[in-house]
């Protein structure tokens, strides 16, 4: 019992029929968000839509013009959620999203030959393994791998595809002796009918349920990532397969040329020089704070100088933060003077400090809150928070002004 996927990998059209249609729902994550999708279960004759297994993801494709969105596995049989219902009985002409599932089947088959050849070569077997979207991953039962191991691997792997080695399928018996030669890397998820075997002629033999190429040539090249550390004492081994491998070129090709022009260095430098603009924006960053305390000290310094200056002090800085406001407010006498600080956008965002006589400043900064739509809070002579505009900060200090004036 198998499914025509596995029977012959490379079809992508079949015409079959539809045994089955009953109402269904299909729980979805997309962007972290879960949703539910109501349509049907279809059950057919037979099917060329992979339903998920041995590590490998299920088809997307149609049944006629009705969109595949999941195929699972329910004991020997595939169930195909379709958004639309399907007559039973009627014939149907089944389309295999061929991009995604040859996509798979590189992958799947490029992890049979790594597996086959980091254990003939280092006695690592592999405990898992993980078909990602991007890229993916073989959990080997080892501490660490080398690099030069996993250079002499990928020059391996990358050998026997140059050999062009036939990929085979056998159907074994459960009591088939030549079971007995077969390494069981897990038992498969068929659940039904005779072993699987997917047979590397002189490379590997391992019973799975996946698609899978018919010669190590169609999976065109393997190239290993690197490494990471995987659970307790297992190591990840980061792959990629054939597609995979141009299209990661690609993109990293477009990522070096924007750099080029970014950086204005070649590929070679461009380490160098994003390490040397780092160290830069740190030093300008410290620079930059000196100058805003030494700003602080001047302002406030600036005012108390000035013969004619009277009870109330404001003033406004694009650039600053907290700390700017405080030295200001620490600088000037606050216990006869009433000091309104302002950073941030002139019409936008900001923070504010509200200092002086505590009286003053426990019935005006709730009103300061007010007109600038801020958050904030207030103790011993300081109010104090975030605004989410500035809008009206010449209105605040004309009311903080002539409440000076008042009551001076
Ligand atoms: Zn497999």
């Amino acid at each position: 019992m198998a499914f025509q996927c596995q029977r012959d990998c490379y079809m992508q059209e079949f015409v079959t029929s539809v045994v089955a249609c009953s109402p269904a729902e299909l729980k979805q994550e997309i962007n972290g968000k879960k949703e539910i999708i109501k349509g049907f279960n279809v059950k057919l004759q037979d099917t060329i839509l992979f339903p998920e297994g041995g590590g490998q993801p299920d088809d997307h494709g149609l049944i006629g013009d009705v969109p595949v969105l999941r195929v699972t596995r329910n004991g020997a049989e595939a169930v195909h959620f379709v958004g639309s219902v399907l007559e039973v009985g009627r014939e149907v002409q089944l389309k295999v999203d061929w991009e995604r599932r040859f996509d798979h089947m590189q992958q799947h088959s490029g992890q049979h030959l790594i597996t086959a050849l980091a254990d003939s070569m280092f006695g690592y077997k592999t405990t898992s393994w993980e078909l990602g979207r991007q890229r993916s991953t073989i959990e080997l039962d080892t501490p660490s791998l080398k690099p030069a191991q996993v250079e002499a691997l990928e020059a391996a792997v990358n050998e026997k595809i140059r050999a062009n080695i036939p990929v085979t399928v056998q159907l074994l018996s459960l009591d088939d002796p030549a079971l007995e030669k077969v390494r069981s890397r897990g038992l498969p998820d068929d659940p039904a009918g005779p072993i699987r075997i997917i047979d590397i002629e002189g490379v590997d033999a391992n019973m799975c349920c996946g698609t899978h190429v018919s010669n190590l040539s169609h999976l065109q090249v393997i190239k290993l990532l690197g490494t990471e550390k995987g659970k307790k004492n297992k190591t990840n081994l980061i792959f990629l397969v054939g597609f995979r491998v141009l299209k990661y070129v690609e993109r990293s090709y477009s990522i070096e040329r924007s750099l080029v022009s970014l950086l204005k260095t070649g590929p070679d430098d461009h380490v160098d020089a994003v390490d040397k603009i780092q160290k830069t924006v740190k030093a300008l960053q410290k620079c930059n704070l000196n100058l805003l305390r030494d700003m602080a000290v001047l302002v406030a310094q600036n005012f108390k100088l000035n013969p004619e200056r009277g009870n109330f002090f404001a003033f406004h800085k694009k650039e600053g933060d907290n700390e700017f406001m405080s030295i200001i407010a620490n600088e000037i006498a606050t216990e006869e003077t009433l000091v309104f600080l302002t950073v941030g956008e002139e019409k936008g965002p900001g923070l504010f400090l509200l200092a002086g006589p505590s009286q003053k400043v426990v019935e005006l900064g709730p009103r300061v809150l007010e007109m600038l739509e801020g958050k904030g809070a207030g103790k011993n002579g300081r109010f104090q928070g975030k605004v989410n505009s500035m809008a009206r900060r010449g209105e605040v200090e004309a009311l903080l002004l002539e409440h000076c004036r008042s009551e001076p």
